[in-house]
């Protein structure tokens, strides 16, 4: 058999450190891409520029490829499932998809699994929001467009029942989910990758640290997490991805309360920032074991490399000459590594991220956080 070709559709960041774990396996590539400047068109060498919304442009860039698979959430479902009944491989599939593509629909099926989550509920209008506060804990609550929301871009928190942000959402015209806001402790993820076969991996559960509903830390392991927890959200995120029957990476954010219990925030298939650690503080990354879960390949080893690895976000400052600064954090740091993505840097935009890994987790986080702020142009002691 000749070496397959994944097709995969969209361009960022993920599809780019995809392909980058497909390299080493002799797996072909072939990307649909927005634009020819985007991350992984960049750098991919078979590129179809194209619209992912569009059935016509999704059929004829699976020509040639052994299977499909996805660098972010939004083709549409249906065209999923054509796709499928043409006989192209989707993985994951559309019947999982759906779960990380809409929030009302991954909050009903975890609720019938009885997986603990925020209180929550489907609502239609600012009447709802306020019935919906009154029958629990009042406000705060939380609103999210179901489809569509990425980086905290579609979830406003609604301090009282005439907030002006509470219409909003309400504007897109699409299903809005009503939270109850969680004060938690802090924020996990368990990540794990399934294979069509049934074989699953699940790495350790990490910390992950958000600034303004954007991703900035990922300590991994999750520091002072009771050995007990970190299985119970392994285990959890291995039968949310059995379950749902998921192929490749599963990302299962979770928030962990005060009293130490967890709940799921959301789900997300396909390669996720908070398994950016992987690639330097695991035996096999999570874009490899991708790669491998999406052609049905043995799954490599999920454990770590170090007691401690971090990953520290790069995200675009005022300062747009980043290559300028490798000379001082490489010079600084000779363990460094620094992930860029090929993007214009723009304020608050992810622009790349850096691992450190070593024994000491106050050490590496230190060195992280200083090569990610010099790289932004934020001098970081
Ligand atoms: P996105 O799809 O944009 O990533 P999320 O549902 O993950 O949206 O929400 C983004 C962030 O908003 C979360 O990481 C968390 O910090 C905060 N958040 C979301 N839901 C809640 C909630 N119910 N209670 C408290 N904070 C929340």
């Amino acid at each position: 058999m000749t070496f397959p070709v994944v097709g995969m559709v969209g361009g960022g960041q993920l599809a780019r450190m995809t392909h980058e774990a497909g390299i080493p396996l002799g797996i072909r590539f072939k990307l649909l891409s927005d634009t020819p400047q985007d991350s992984a068109a960049q750098v991919v060498g078979d590129v179809v520029v194209g619209d992912y919304r569009d059935l016509e442009t999704l059929r004829s860039f699976a020509q040639g490829c052994d299977v499909i698979t996805f660098d972010h959430e939004h083709v549409p479902t249906e065209h999923l499932r054509a796709l499928e009944a043409d006989g192209i491989p989707v993985r994951p599939g559309p019947d999982a998809l759906v779960h990380a593509q809409d929030k009302g629909v991954m909050r009903e099926r975890l609720g019938r699994m009885g997986i603990p989550a925020p209180r929550n509920r489907l609502v239609r209008d600012q009447a709802d929001v306020a019935a919906f506060a009154a029958e629990g804990s009042g406000f705060p609550v939380v609103l999210k467009t179901v489809r569509g929301g990425y980086d905290g871009k579609g979830v406003w928190v609604v301090r009282e029942a005439d907030d002006p942000s509470a219409a909003e959402p309400f504007k897109a015209g699409v299903p809005v989910l009503a939270e109850e806001k969680v004060e938690f402790a802090r924020e996990l993820a368990a990540n794990v990758v399934r294979s069509p076969h049934g074989q699953a991996v699940a790495y350790p559960v990490v910390e992950s640290i958000q600034t303004d509903g954007v991703c900035d830390t990922v300590i991994a392991p999750a520091p002072g997490l009771p050995e007990a927890a970190a299985v119970h959200a392994q285990e959890l995120a291995l039968r949310v991805a059995h379950e749902l029957g998921v192929v490749g990476h599963l990302a299962v954010e979770l928030f962990e309360t005060r009293e130490g219990e967890l709940l799921v925030n959301e789900l997300a298939m396909r390669p996720h920032n908070s398994g950016h650690w992987t690639q330097d503080g695991a035996v096999t990354s999570q874009f490899a074991n991708h790669v491998r879960a999406v052609l049905d390949l043995p799954l490599g080893d999920p454990r770590t490399r170090a007691p401690w690895t971090v990953m520290a976000n790069v995200l675009g400052g005022d300062f747009p000459d980043m290559y300028s600064a490798y000379l001082h954090c490489m010079a600084r740091d000779p363990q460094l590594k620094i992930h860029m993505y090929g993007k214009a840097v723009k304020p608050g935009r992810k622009v790349g991220h850096v691992n450190v890994y070593g024994d000491d987790l106050d050490d590496v986080r230190a060195r992280a956080a200083h090569a990610a702020g010099y790289l932004r142009g934020t001098v970081v002691e």
